[in-house]
Protein backbone atom coordinates (compact mmCIF):
# COMPACT_ATOMS: atom_id res chain seq x y z
CA UNK A 1 0.00 0.00 0.00
CA UNK A 2 3.44 2.08 0.05
CA UNK A 3 2.13 4.61 -2.58
CA UNK A 4 -1.16 4.98 -1.55
CA UNK A 5 -3.00 7.80 1.05
CA UNK A 6 -5.81 7.41 3.60
CA UNK A 7 -8.52 8.73 2.28
CA UNK A 8 -7.44 8.85 -1.36
CA UNK A 9 -9.94 8.68 -3.77
CA UNK A 10 -9.58 4.99 -6.20
CA UNK A 11 -10.37 3.30 -9.21
CA UNK A 12 -12.08 0.11 -8.72
CA UNK A 13 -12.66 -2.14 -11.11
CA UNK A 14 -13.36 -2.56 -15.04
CA UNK A 15 -16.36 -0.24 -14.35
CA UNK A 16 -14.05 2.62 -12.63
CA UNK A 17 -16.07 2.93 -9.57
CA UNK A 18 -15.70 5.58 -7.63
CA UNK A 19 -14.10 4.62 -4.12
CA UNK A 20 -12.59 6.29 -1.05
CA UNK A 21 -9.42 4.52 0.99
CA UNK A 22 -10.85 4.43 4.82
CA UNK A 23 -8.73 2.15 6.69
CA UNK A 24 -5.10 0.64 6.00
CA UNK A 25 -3.09 -1.54 7.62
CA UNK A 26 0.04 -2.99 6.50
CA UNK A 27 -0.67 -3.88 2.84
CA UNK A 28 -4.58 -4.62 3.05
CA UNK A 29 -6.87 -1.22 2.36
CA UNK A 30 -10.53 -0.96 3.13
CA UNK A 31 -12.29 0.96 0.10
CA UNK A 32 -15.82 3.09 0.63
CA UNK A 33 -17.06 2.46 -2.76
CA UNK A 34 -19.54 5.45 -3.90
CA UNK A 35 -21.52 3.39 -5.97
CA UNK A 36 -23.07 -0.28 -6.57
CA UNK A 37 -20.44 -2.88 -6.15
CA UNK A 38 -22.73 -5.79 -7.41
CA UNK A 39 -20.67 -7.53 -9.70
CA UNK A 40 -17.55 -6.60 -8.90
CA UNK A 41 -14.84 -9.10 -9.07
CA UNK A 42 -11.54 -10.76 -7.06
CA UNK A 43 -8.81 -9.70 -9.03
CA UNK A 44 -9.82 -7.01 -10.61
CA UNK A 45 -7.65 -3.97 -11.02
CA UNK A 46 -7.75 -0.72 -8.65
CA UNK A 47 -6.11 2.39 -9.47
CA UNK A 48 -4.93 5.47 -7.44
CA UNK A 49 -5.72 9.09 -8.31
CA UNK A 50 -3.26 10.53 -6.09
CA UNK A 51 -5.47 13.10 -4.51
CA UNK A 52 -8.02 12.92 -1.96
CA UNK A 53 -11.81 13.15 -2.68
CA UNK A 54 -12.26 16.36 -4.59
CA UNK A 55 -14.76 18.58 -5.82
CA UNK A 56 -14.32 21.02 -8.61
CA UNK A 57 -14.93 24.60 -8.33
CA UNK A 58 -15.79 27.10 -11.63
CA UNK A 59 -17.95 28.52 -13.19
CA UNK A 60 -20.61 26.13 -14.61
CA UNK A 61 -21.74 24.97 -11.08
CA UNK A 62 -24.64 27.56 -10.58
CA UNK A 63 -28.12 26.21 -11.64
CA UNK A 64 -26.95 22.76 -11.56
CA UNK A 65 -27.78 19.51 -10.17
CA UNK A 66 -25.44 17.26 -8.64
CA UNK A 67 -25.57 13.45 -6.72
CA UNK A 68 -23.74 13.10 -3.61
CA UNK A 69 -20.33 13.13 -4.80
CA UNK A 70 -20.42 16.00 -7.53
CA UNK A 71 -21.65 14.47 -11.09
CA UNK A 72 -23.50 16.47 -12.86
CA UNK A 73 -26.97 14.32 -12.68
CA UNK A 74 -28.36 16.62 -15.90
CA UNK A 75 -25.67 15.33 -18.03
CA UNK A 76 -25.52 11.70 -16.99
CA UNK A 77 -29.21 11.51 -18.05
CA UNK A 78 -28.56 12.91 -21.16
CA UNK A 79 -25.81 10.08 -21.94
CA UNK A 80 -27.41 7.50 -20.32
CA UNK A 81 -31.16 8.33 -19.92
CA UNK A 82 -32.94 7.51 -16.55
CA UNK A 83 -30.98 4.35 -14.81
CA UNK A 84 -27.63 5.50 -14.75
CA UNK A 85 -25.20 3.10 -14.41
CA UNK A 86 -22.13 3.20 -11.90
CA UNK A 87 -18.78 4.13 -13.12
CA UNK A 88 -19.75 6.98 -15.55
CA UNK A 89 -16.72 9.19 -14.52
CA UNK A 90 -18.24 12.41 -16.32
CA UNK A 91 -16.64 15.69 -15.21
CA UNK A 92 -18.51 17.89 -13.20
CA UNK A 93 -18.33 20.96 -15.07
CA UNK A 94 -18.36 20.39 -18.66
CA UNK A 95 -14.74 20.91 -20.29
CA UNK A 96 -15.89 22.55 -23.51
CA UNK A 97 -18.28 25.20 -22.31
CA UNK A 98 -16.68 28.82 -22.98
CA UNK A 99 -17.21 31.50 -20.60
CA UNK A 100 -16.58 35.24 -20.94
CA UNK A 101 -13.85 36.03 -19.24
CA UNK A 102 -13.14 39.61 -17.73
CA UNK A 103 -9.86 39.82 -16.75
CA UNK A 104 -9.21 42.23 -13.54
CA UNK A 105 -5.60 40.98 -12.51
CA UNK A 106 -3.00 42.54 -15.18
CA UNK A 107 0.90 40.72 -16.32
CA UNK A 108 2.92 41.93 -13.42
CA UNK A 109 0.56 42.56 -10.66
CA UNK A 110 0.73 40.58 -7.56
CA UNK A 111 -1.30 37.70 -6.94
CA UNK A 112 -2.46 36.22 -3.14
CA UNK A 113 -4.44 33.72 -2.09
CA UNK A 114 -7.70 35.40 -2.76
CA UNK A 115 -6.85 38.23 -4.80
CA UNK A 116 -9.68 38.65 -7.61
CA UNK A 117 -8.06 37.30 -11.22
CA UNK A 118 -11.21 38.35 -13.44
CA UNK A 119 -14.91 37.75 -13.52
CA UNK A 120 -17.16 35.88 -15.29
CA UNK A 121 -21.26 36.32 -15.66
CA UNK A 122 -22.10 33.04 -14.62
CA UNK A 123 -25.68 33.83 -14.74
CA UNK A 124 -27.64 37.16 -14.52
CA UNK A 125 -28.15 36.49 -10.75
CA UNK A 126 -24.47 35.59 -10.48
CA UNK A 127 -21.00 37.27 -11.33
CA UNK A 128 -18.21 34.65 -10.29
CA UNK A 129 -15.42 35.82 -9.38
CA UNK A 130 -12.05 33.91 -10.22
CA UNK A 131 -9.33 34.43 -7.47
CA UNK A 132 -6.18 33.39 -6.79
CA UNK A 133 -6.33 29.59 -4.82
CA UNK A 134 -5.69 29.16 -1.11
CA UNK A 135 -1.40 28.79 -1.00
CA UNK A 136 -0.46 30.09 -4.41
CA UNK A 137 1.32 33.95 -4.11
CA UNK A 138 3.76 35.32 -6.74
CA UNK A 139 3.79 38.00 -9.67
CA UNK A 140 1.47 37.49 -12.73
CA UNK A 141 3.87 36.57 -15.97
CA UNK A 142 0.88 35.51 -17.88
CA UNK A 143 -3.37 36.26 -18.14
CA UNK A 144 -5.30 35.18 -20.49
CA UNK A 145 -7.18 38.14 -22.42
CA UNK A 146 -10.55 39.07 -22.10
CA UNK A 147 -13.02 36.96 -24.37
CA UNK A 148 -14.34 33.25 -24.39
CA UNK A 149 -11.88 30.55 -22.46
CA UNK A 150 -13.25 27.08 -21.94
CA UNK A 151 -13.56 25.39 -18.36
CA UNK A 152 -10.27 23.66 -18.60
CA UNK A 153 -8.31 26.51 -19.66
CA UNK A 154 -6.29 28.10 -17.76
CA UNK A 155 -6.74 31.30 -16.41
CA UNK A 156 -3.15 33.06 -15.13
CA UNK A 157 0.17 31.55 -14.80
CA UNK A 158 1.67 33.31 -11.42
CA UNK A 159 5.61 32.84 -10.51
CA UNK A 160 6.67 32.66 -6.33
CA UNK A 161 9.77 34.08 -5.96
CA UNK A 162 12.20 31.08 -6.15
CA UNK A 163 10.59 31.42 -9.78
CA UNK A 164 8.74 28.20 -9.93
CA UNK A 165 5.39 29.06 -12.29
CA UNK A 166 1.73 27.68 -11.47
CA UNK A 167 -0.88 27.88 -13.96
CA UNK A 168 -4.34 28.83 -12.26
CA UNK A 169 -7.18 27.13 -13.79
CA UNK A 170 -10.91 28.34 -14.62
CA UNK A 171 -11.97 25.14 -12.70
CA UNK A 172 -10.09 24.63 -9.64
CA UNK A 173 -10.00 21.30 -7.65
CA UNK A 174 -10.46 21.03 -3.69
CA UNK A 175 -11.02 18.23 -1.46
CA UNK A 176 -13.95 17.89 -0.07
CA UNK A 177 -13.30 17.09 3.71
CA UNK A 178 -10.69 19.93 4.32
CA UNK A 179 -12.77 23.71 5.03
CA UNK A 180 -11.17 26.26 2.69
CA UNK A 181 -9.14 28.88 4.75
CA UNK A 182 -10.32 32.37 5.40
CA UNK A 183 -8.59 34.92 7.24
CA UNK A 184 -10.77 36.05 10.26
CA UNK A 185 -14.60 35.25 11.93
CA UNK A 186 -16.71 37.92 12.45
CA UNK A 187 -19.40 38.35 14.87
CA UNK A 188 -23.10 37.19 13.04
CA UNK A 189 -24.73 40.47 13.77
CA UNK A 190 -26.80 40.52 10.50
CA UNK A 191 -29.73 38.46 10.26
CA UNK A 192 -30.35 36.12 7.26
CA UNK A 193 -34.09 37.06 5.99
CA UNK A 194 -35.47 34.72 5.16
CA UNK A 195 -39.36 35.61 4.55
CA UNK A 196 -41.01 33.54 6.69
CA UNK A 197 -42.58 35.57 9.70
CA UNK A 198 -42.06 33.10 12.56
CA UNK A 199 -38.03 32.73 11.52
CA UNK A 200 -37.08 36.53 10.70
CA UNK A 201 -39.78 37.96 13.50
CA UNK A 202 -39.33 35.72 16.37
CA UNK A 203 -36.67 33.09 15.90
CA UNK A 204 -34.40 35.13 13.59
CA UNK A 205 -31.30 33.42 11.99
CA UNK A 206 -27.92 35.49 11.42
CA UNK A 207 -25.68 35.22 8.03
CA UNK A 208 -23.39 32.90 8.90
CA UNK A 209 -25.45 31.02 11.78
CA UNK A 210 -26.28 27.59 11.93
CA UNK A 211 -30.12 26.30 12.66
CA UNK A 212 -31.59 23.31 12.91
CA UNK A 213 -35.15 22.12 12.16
CA UNK A 214 -35.94 18.91 14.12
CA UNK A 215 -39.62 17.34 13.41
CA UNK A 216 -41.42 14.21 13.22
CA UNK A 217 -42.35 12.50 9.87
CA UNK A 218 -45.33 15.32 8.17
CA UNK A 219 -44.27 17.95 10.48
CA UNK A 220 -42.74 20.33 7.68
CA UNK A 221 -39.36 19.98 7.70
CA UNK A 222 -39.04 19.76 3.89
CA UNK A 223 -41.58 22.35 2.92
CA UNK A 224 -39.74 25.26 5.20
CA UNK A 225 -36.54 23.90 3.65
CA UNK A 226 -37.26 24.43 0.49
CA UNK A 227 -38.91 27.71 1.88
CA UNK A 228 -35.69 28.86 3.28
CA UNK A 229 -33.93 28.18 -0.13
CA UNK A 230 -36.36 29.75 -2.20
CA UNK A 231 -36.94 32.81 -0.33
CA UNK A 232 -33.80 33.80 2.16
CA UNK A 233 -31.81 36.59 1.35
CA UNK A 234 -28.85 34.76 -0.16
CA UNK A 235 -26.68 35.29 -3.27
CA UNK A 236 -26.37 31.25 -3.78
CA UNK A 237 -28.21 28.47 -2.06
CA UNK A 238 -26.74 25.06 -2.00
CA UNK A 239 -29.19 22.96 -1.15
CA UNK A 240 -28.98 19.01 -0.23
CA UNK A 241 -31.54 16.55 -0.13
CA UNK A 242 -29.72 13.71 1.66
CA UNK A 243 -31.47 10.51 1.88
CA UNK A 244 -35.04 11.51 2.06
CA UNK A 245 -36.94 10.22 -0.91
CA UNK A 246 -36.94 10.80 -4.84
CA UNK A 247 -40.27 12.82 -5.21
CA UNK A 248 -39.49 15.62 -2.60
CA UNK A 249 -35.88 16.28 -5.24
CA UNK A 250 -38.60 16.26 -8.25
CA UNK A 251 -40.31 18.70 -6.30
CA UNK A 252 -37.59 20.89 -5.87
CA UNK A 253 -36.49 20.27 -9.50
CA UNK A 254 -39.92 21.47 -11.29
CA UNK A 255 -40.37 24.40 -9.04
CA UNK A 256 -37.50 26.06 -8.49
CA UNK A 257 -36.78 26.78 -12.30
CA UNK A 258 -40.03 28.35 -12.54
CA UNK A 259 -39.87 29.84 -9.16
CA UNK A 260 -38.46 33.99 -9.61
CA UNK A 261 -36.45 35.86 -6.60
CA UNK A 262 -38.81 38.40 -5.29
CA UNK A 263 -35.58 41.00 -5.42
CA UNK A 264 -34.88 40.25 -8.75
CA UNK A 265 -37.40 39.05 -10.48
CA UNK A 266 -35.07 36.57 -12.12
CA UNK A 267 -35.20 32.49 -11.74
CA UNK A 268 -34.34 31.01 -8.56
CA UNK A 269 -31.95 28.27 -10.44
CA UNK A 270 -29.62 31.23 -11.14
CA UNK A 271 -28.22 31.07 -7.92
CA UNK A 272 -29.29 28.07 -6.62
CA UNK A 273 -27.24 24.39 -6.63
CA UNK A 274 -28.55 21.28 -5.85
CA UNK A 275 -27.11 18.42 -4.53
CA UNK A 276 -29.01 15.34 -4.35
CA UNK A 277 -28.27 11.74 -2.72
CA UNK A 278 -31.92 10.63 -2.33
CA UNK A 279 -32.50 7.26 -0.34
CA UNK A 280 -32.41 5.26 -3.09
CA UNK A 281 -28.82 6.02 -4.29
CA UNK A 282 -25.43 4.75 -2.71
CA UNK A 283 -25.51 5.22 0.74
CA UNK A 284 -21.63 6.03 0.70
CA UNK A 285 -22.16 8.96 -1.23
CA UNK A 286 -24.35 10.31 1.16
CA UNK A 287 -21.98 10.84 3.51
CA UNK A 288 -19.93 12.62 0.94
CA UNK A 289 -22.84 14.61 -0.72
CA UNK A 290 -22.62 16.86 3.01
CA UNK A 291 -18.61 17.66 2.24
CA UNK A 292 -19.47 18.39 -1.53
CA UNK A 293 -22.13 20.96 -0.79
CA UNK A 294 -20.10 22.61 2.39
CA UNK A 295 -17.06 22.97 -0.18
CA UNK A 296 -19.14 24.30 -2.79
CA UNK A 297 -20.50 26.72 -0.36
CA UNK A 298 -17.27 27.56 1.06
CA UNK A 299 -16.13 28.69 -2.78
CA UNK A 300 -18.81 31.30 -3.41
CA UNK A 301 -17.99 32.32 0.19
CA UNK A 302 -14.81 32.85 -0.55
CA UNK A 303 -16.36 35.41 -3.44
CA UNK A 304 -17.54 37.45 -1.11
CA UNK A 305 -21.30 36.08 -1.11
CA UNK A 306 -23.54 34.76 1.22
CA UNK A 307 -24.66 31.69 1.03
CA UNK A 308 -27.15 29.58 2.12
CA UNK A 309 -26.84 25.47 2.45
CA UNK A 310 -29.53 23.52 3.74
CA UNK A 311 -29.66 19.76 4.53
CA UNK A 312 -32.14 17.90 4.26
CA UNK A 313 -31.87 15.53 6.28
CA UNK A 314 -28.64 15.31 8.62
CA UNK A 315 -30.57 12.29 10.20
CA UNK A 316 -29.82 10.46 7.13
CA UNK A 317 -26.67 11.25 6.76
CA UNK A 318 -25.75 10.20 10.55
CA UNK A 319 -27.20 7.41 9.45
CA UNK A 320 -25.28 6.65 6.64
CA UNK A 321 -22.25 7.14 9.08
CA UNK A 322 -23.73 4.55 11.27
CA UNK A 323 -24.09 2.10 8.43
CA UNK A 324 -20.44 2.85 6.87
CA UNK A 325 -19.33 2.21 10.79
CA UNK A 326 -20.71 -0.90 11.34
CA UNK A 327 -19.38 -2.31 8.22
CA UNK A 328 -16.07 -1.16 9.31
CA UNK A 329 -17.29 -3.09 12.81
CA UNK A 330 -16.28 -0.13 14.80
CA UNK A 331 -17.18 -0.21 18.53
CA UNK A 332 -20.91 1.67 18.78
CA UNK A 333 -21.89 3.82 20.83
CA UNK A 334 -25.25 5.27 21.17
CA UNK A 335 -27.77 3.89 19.28
CA UNK A 336 -25.29 2.31 17.18
CA UNK A 337 -24.21 5.39 15.63
CA UNK A 338 -20.25 6.09 16.10
CA UNK A 339 -18.68 7.13 18.70
CA UNK A 340 -17.40 10.02 16.88
CA UNK A 341 -21.27 11.31 15.80
CA UNK A 342 -20.91 14.39 17.39
CA UNK A 343 -17.29 15.22 16.33
CA UNK A 344 -18.60 15.08 12.79
CA UNK A 345 -21.55 17.13 13.28
CA UNK A 346 -19.33 19.64 15.00
CA UNK A 347 -16.76 19.64 12.01
CA UNK A 348 -19.90 20.10 9.47
CA UNK A 349 -21.46 22.73 11.32
CA UNK A 350 -18.16 24.84 11.99
CA UNK A 351 -17.91 25.53 8.58
CA UNK A 352 -20.90 27.81 8.93
CA UNK A 353 -19.81 31.33 9.86
CA UNK A 354 -19.36 34.75 8.90
CA UNK A 355 -15.85 35.78 7.57
CA UNK A 356 -13.26 38.00 6.37
CA UNK A 357 -11.71 35.72 3.49
CA UNK A 358 -8.64 35.69 2.10
CA UNK A 359 -8.97 38.46 -0.36
CA UNK A 360 -10.41 41.00 2.08
CA UNK A 361 -14.29 40.45 1.68
CA UNK A 362 -16.88 39.66 3.60
CA UNK A 363 -18.61 36.42 3.14
CA UNK A 364 -20.84 33.76 4.98
CA UNK A 365 -22.08 30.54 5.21
CA UNK A 366 -25.21 29.95 7.29
CA UNK A 367 -26.22 26.26 7.59
CA UNK A 368 -30.11 25.60 8.18
CA UNK A 369 -30.48 21.26 8.91
CA UNK A 370 -33.17 19.29 8.77
CA UNK A 371 -33.21 16.31 11.68
CA UNK A 372 -35.24 13.68 11.70
CA UNK A 373 -35.84 11.78 14.54
CA UNK A 374 -37.12 8.74 14.52
CA UNK A 375 -40.89 8.75 16.66
CA UNK A 376 -40.23 12.99 16.92
CA UNK A 377 -38.12 12.11 20.13
CA UNK A 378 -35.64 15.25 20.85
CA UNK A 379 -33.34 13.11 23.18
CA UNK A 380 -31.98 10.73 20.55
CA UNK A 381 -28.22 11.35 19.62
CA UNK A 382 -28.54 12.99 16.19
CA UNK A 383 -30.73 15.88 17.66
CA UNK A 384 -29.18 16.08 20.81
CA UNK A 385 -25.51 16.60 19.76
CA UNK A 386 -26.59 18.97 16.89
CA UNK A 387 -28.12 21.16 19.19
CA UNK A 388 -24.84 21.63 20.97
CA UNK A 389 -23.13 23.43 17.89
CA UNK A 390 -26.27 25.06 16.32
CA UNK A 391 -27.43 28.53 18.34
CA UNK A 392 -30.95 28.89 16.33
CA UNK A 393 -33.55 25.74 17.18
CA UNK A 394 -36.71 25.33 15.52
CA UNK A 395 -38.44 22.55 16.58
CA UNK A 396 -41.39 21.42 14.89
CA UNK A 397 -44.67 20.47 16.64
CA UNK A 398 -46.77 17.64 15.90
CA UNK A 399 -49.58 19.05 17.28
CA UNK A 400 -49.65 22.28 15.45
CA UNK A 401 -48.83 19.99 12.11
CA UNK A 402 -52.02 17.84 12.81
CA UNK A 403 -54.11 21.10 13.58
CA UNK A 404 -52.48 22.49 9.68
CA UNK A 405 -51.01 25.57 11.30
CA UNK A 406 -48.24 25.84 9.52
CA UNK A 407 -45.34 26.69 9.94
CA UNK A 408 -45.63 23.92 12.75
CA UNK A 409 -42.76 25.83 14.50
CA UNK A 410 -43.09 25.63 17.80
CA UNK A 411 -42.62 29.32 19.59
CA UNK A 412 -41.97 27.36 23.09
CA UNK A 413 -39.74 25.04 22.00
CA UNK A 414 -37.75 27.17 19.72
CA UNK A 415 -35.09 29.60 20.45
CA UNK A 416 -32.80 31.76 18.36
CA UNK A 417 -29.50 32.94 20.53
CA UNK A 418 -28.55 35.32 17.32
CA UNK A 419 -31.87 37.33 18.39
CA UNK A 420 -29.69 39.36 20.48
CA UNK A 421 -27.39 40.39 17.79
CA UNK A 422 -29.39 40.91 15.25
CA UNK A 423 -31.69 43.04 16.78
CA UNK A 424 -29.71 46.44 15.83
CA UNK A 425 -29.87 45.87 12.15
CA UNK A 426 -34.04 45.11 12.43
CA UNK A 427 -34.30 48.04 14.47
CA UNK A 428 -32.70 50.12 11.67
CA UNK A 429 -33.40 48.93 8.67
CA UNK A 430 -37.24 48.05 9.66
CA UNK A 431 -38.55 49.82 12.75
CA UNK A 432 -37.03 51.02 15.79
CA UNK A 433 -39.70 49.19 17.97
CA UNK A 434 -38.40 45.95 16.22
CA UNK A 435 -37.20 44.48 19.75
CA UNK A 436 -39.75 45.12 21.76
CA UNK A 437 -42.60 44.00 19.60
CA UNK A 438 -41.02 40.97 19.65
CA UNK A 439 -40.62 40.58 23.11
CA UNK A 440 -44.19 41.79 23.61
CA UNK A 441 -45.23 39.21 21.12
CA UNK A 442 -43.14 36.43 23.43
CA UNK A 443 -44.64 37.40 26.66
CA UNK A 444 -48.43 37.17 25.64
CA UNK A 445 -47.37 33.99 23.59
CA UNK A 446 -46.09 32.70 26.90
CA UNK A 447 -48.78 33.93 29.09
CA UNK A 448 -51.02 32.56 26.73
CA UNK A 449 -50.05 29.03 27.39
CA UNK A 450 -50.48 29.13 30.85
CA UNK A 451 -54.57 30.80 30.36
CA UNK A 452 -54.84 27.69 27.77
CA UNK A 453 -53.85 25.38 31.04
CA UNK A 454 -56.10 26.87 33.09
CA UNK A 455 -58.87 26.70 29.99
CA UNK A 456 -58.53 23.09 30.31
CA UNK A 457 -59.00 22.62 33.45
CA UNK A 458 -62.07 24.89 34.22
CA UNK A 459 -63.22 26.19 30.99
CA UNK A 460 -62.71 29.87 29.58
CA UNK A 461 -65.61 31.32 30.94
CA UNK A 462 -64.54 31.77 34.59
CA UNK A 463 -61.23 33.81 33.52
CA UNK A 464 -61.75 37.67 34.01
CA UNK A 465 -62.11 39.65 31.10
CA UNK A 466 -58.28 40.93 30.63
CA UNK A 467 -56.97 36.82 30.65
CA UNK A 468 -59.27 36.79 27.98
CA UNK A 469 -58.23 39.29 25.65
CA UNK A 470 -54.32 38.17 26.57
CA UNK A 471 -55.73 34.76 24.89
CA UNK A 472 -57.75 36.25 22.10
CA UNK A 473 -54.60 38.11 21.20
CA UNK A 474 -52.61 35.14 21.38
CA UNK A 475 -54.81 33.69 19.00
CA UNK A 476 -54.46 36.22 16.75
CA UNK A 477 -51.07 36.27 16.78
CA UNK A 478 -50.87 32.55 16.09
CA UNK A 479 -53.46 32.90 13.17
CA UNK A 480 -52.74 36.30 11.30
CA UNK A 481 -49.41 36.42 12.65
CA UNK A 482 -46.99 33.24 13.17
CA UNK A 483 -48.97 31.14 10.45
CA UNK A 484 -48.00 31.42 6.47
CA UNK A 485 -48.77 29.58 3.57
CA UNK A 486 -46.01 28.28 1.71
CA UNK A 487 -48.03 27.99 -1.22
CA UNK A 488 -49.85 31.19 -2.25
CA UNK A 489 -49.08 34.43 -2.08
CA UNK A 490 -48.13 34.80 1.36
CA UNK A 491 -45.12 32.24 0.67
CA UNK A 492 -42.93 35.29 0.82
CA UNK A 493 -43.41 37.92 3.83
CA UNK A 494 -40.72 40.53 3.62
CA UNK A 495 -40.09 41.95 7.67
CA UNK A 496 -42.01 45.09 6.68
CA UNK A 497 -44.99 43.04 6.29
CA UNK A 498 -44.41 41.05 9.52
CA UNK A 499 -44.02 43.84 11.28
CA UNK A 500 -47.22 45.48 10.54
CA UNK A 501 -49.13 42.81 11.14
CA UNK A 502 -47.76 42.75 14.40
CA UNK A 503 -47.98 46.04 14.95
CA UNK A 504 -51.79 46.38 14.54
CA UNK A 505 -52.56 43.38 16.73
CA UNK A 506 -50.46 44.79 19.46
CA UNK A 507 -51.92 48.21 19.22
CA UNK A 508 -55.45 46.14 19.31
CA UNK A 509 -54.42 44.50 22.36
CA UNK A 510 -52.96 47.72 24.27
CA UNK A 511 -56.60 49.85 23.32
CA UNK A 512 -58.52 46.99 24.23
CA UNK A 513 -56.92 45.85 27.44
CA UNK A 514 -57.42 49.78 28.08
CA UNK A 515 -61.17 49.47 27.59
CA UNK A 516 -61.02 46.09 29.48
CA UNK A 517 -59.26 48.20 32.09
CA UNK A 518 -62.58 50.51 32.64
CA UNK A 519 -65.35 47.84 32.04
CA UNK A 520 -65.92 47.16 28.77
CA UNK A 521 -67.00 43.80 28.02
CA UNK A 522 -64.44 41.88 25.84
CA UNK A 523 -67.09 40.16 23.87
CA UNK A 524 -67.88 43.40 22.29
CA UNK A 525 -64.51 44.34 21.72
CA UNK A 526 -63.82 41.75 19.60
CA UNK A 527 -66.63 41.09 18.00
CA UNK A 528 -66.68 43.17 14.80
CA UNK A 529 -65.22 43.45 11.17
CA UNK A 530 -62.18 45.46 11.62
CA UNK A 531 -61.22 42.28 14.24
CA UNK A 532 -62.12 39.70 12.05
CA UNK A 533 -59.76 41.50 8.92
CA UNK A 534 -56.74 41.22 11.38
CA UNK A 535 -56.48 37.80 10.90
CA UNK A 536 -56.99 38.89 6.75
CA UNK A 537 -53.78 41.06 6.75
CA UNK A 538 -51.45 37.97 6.20
CA UNK A 539 -53.28 37.87 2.49
CA UNK A 540 -52.12 41.47 2.13
CA UNK A 541 -49.06 42.42 0.00
CA UNK A 542 -46.69 44.50 1.96
CA UNK A 543 -46.20 47.26 -0.60
CA UNK A 544 -50.20 47.53 0.55
CA UNK A 545 -49.04 50.24 3.04
CA UNK A 546 -52.79 51.97 2.75
CA UNK A 547 -54.30 49.07 3.75
CA UNK A 548 -52.49 48.80 6.93
CA UNK A 549 -53.69 52.08 8.19
CA UNK A 550 -56.95 52.24 6.96
CA UNK A 551 -57.51 48.68 9.02
CA UNK A 552 -55.88 50.87 11.83
CA UNK A 553 -58.63 53.65 11.64
CA UNK A 554 -61.69 51.33 11.12
CA UNK A 555 -60.13 49.26 14.27
CA UNK A 556 -59.73 52.17 16.01
CA UNK A 557 -62.94 53.72 15.17
CA UNK A 558 -64.55 50.06 16.60
CA UNK A 559 -62.66 50.36 19.44
CA UNK A 560 -63.61 54.09 20.72
CA UNK A 561 -67.61 53.30 19.31
CA UNK A 562 -68.21 50.54 21.71
CA UNK A 563 -66.00 52.17 24.20
CA UNK A 564 -67.43 55.28 24.25
CA UNK A 565 -71.32 53.37 24.52
CA UNK A 566 -70.57 50.62 26.92
CA UNK A 567 -67.87 52.46 29.57
CA UNK A 568 -70.13 52.24 32.64
CA UNK A 569 -70.45 55.67 34.44
CA UNK A 570 -68.74 54.48 38.05
CA UNK A 571 -64.90 54.64 38.19
CA UNK A 572 -63.98 50.83 38.62
CA UNK A 573 -62.81 50.17 42.01
CA UNK A 574 -59.55 48.29 43.69
CA UNK A 575 -60.50 44.51 43.53
CA UNK A 576 -62.65 44.98 40.44
CA UNK A 577 -61.80 42.09 38.10
CA UNK A 578 -63.31 43.64 35.00
CA UNK A 579 -64.92 42.27 33.00
CA UNK A 580 -68.58 40.93 30.98
CA UNK A 581 -71.07 41.92 34.04
CA UNK A 582 -73.51 39.61 32.84
CA UNK A 583 -71.84 37.00 33.82
CA UNK A 584 -71.18 38.28 37.32
P1 LIG B 1 -41.54 16.33 6.58
O1 LIG B 1 -40.45 16.67 5.63
O2 LIG B 1 -41.29 16.85 7.96
O3 LIG B 1 -41.93 14.89 6.59
P2 LIG B 1 -43.16 17.92 4.82
O4 LIG B 1 -42.25 19.08 4.72
O5 LIG B 1 -43.20 16.98 3.66
O6 LIG B 1 -42.87 17.11 6.14
O7 LIG B 1 -44.61 18.53 5.11
C1 LIG B 1 -45.77 17.74 5.19
C2 LIG B 1 -46.99 18.51 4.72
O8 LIG B 1 -47.25 19.60 5.59
C3 LIG B 1 -46.82 19.15 3.36
O9 LIG B 1 -47.16 18.30 2.33
C4 LIG B 1 -47.75 20.35 3.42
O10 LIG B 1 -49.06 19.98 3.04
C5 LIG B 1 -47.79 20.71 4.86
N1 LIG B 1 -47.00 21.92 5.13
C6 LIG B 1 -45.81 21.98 5.76
N2 LIG B 1 -45.37 23.25 5.87
C7 LIG B 1 -46.31 24.02 5.30
C8 LIG B 1 -46.45 25.44 5.10
N3 LIG B 1 -45.54 26.34 5.50
N4 LIG B 1 -47.56 25.85 4.48
C9 LIG B 1 -48.52 25.00 4.07
N5 LIG B 1 -48.44 23.68 4.22
C10 LIG B 1 -47.37 23.17 4.83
Amino acid sequence: MGEYAMREMVLVGHRTLLGEIIRMEEDEATIQVYEDTQGLQIGEPVTGSHESLSVSLGPGLVGGFFDGIGRPLGTLMERQGVYIAPGLNVPQVDPTTEWDLVPVAKVGDMATPGSLLATVQETPLLLHRILTPPGVEGEIVEMAPQGALRSDGIVARVKDPFGHETPIPLVQRWPVRLPRPYRERLLPNEPLVTGQRVIDGLFPIAKGGAAAIPGGFGTGKTVTQHQLAKWSEAQVVVYIGCGERGNEMTDVLEEFPVLEDPRSGRPLMERTILIANTSNMPVAAREASIYTGITLAEYFRDMGYDVALMADSTSRWAEALREISGRLEEIPAEEGFPAYLPTRLAEFYERAGRVVTQGGETGSITIIGAVSPPGGDFTEPVTRHTKRFIRCFWGLDKNLANARHFPAISWLDSYSEYAQEVEDWFSSHVDPRWGSLRDRAREILAEDERIQQIIRLVGEDVLPDDQRLLAFTAFLVKNGYLQQSAFGPDSYSPPEKGFAILDLILHFHEKAAGLVKKGVPLSLLKDGEPVDAITHLRELKAEDKGAFEDLRKRLDAHLDRVGAERTPTREPRPGDAGGDASWR
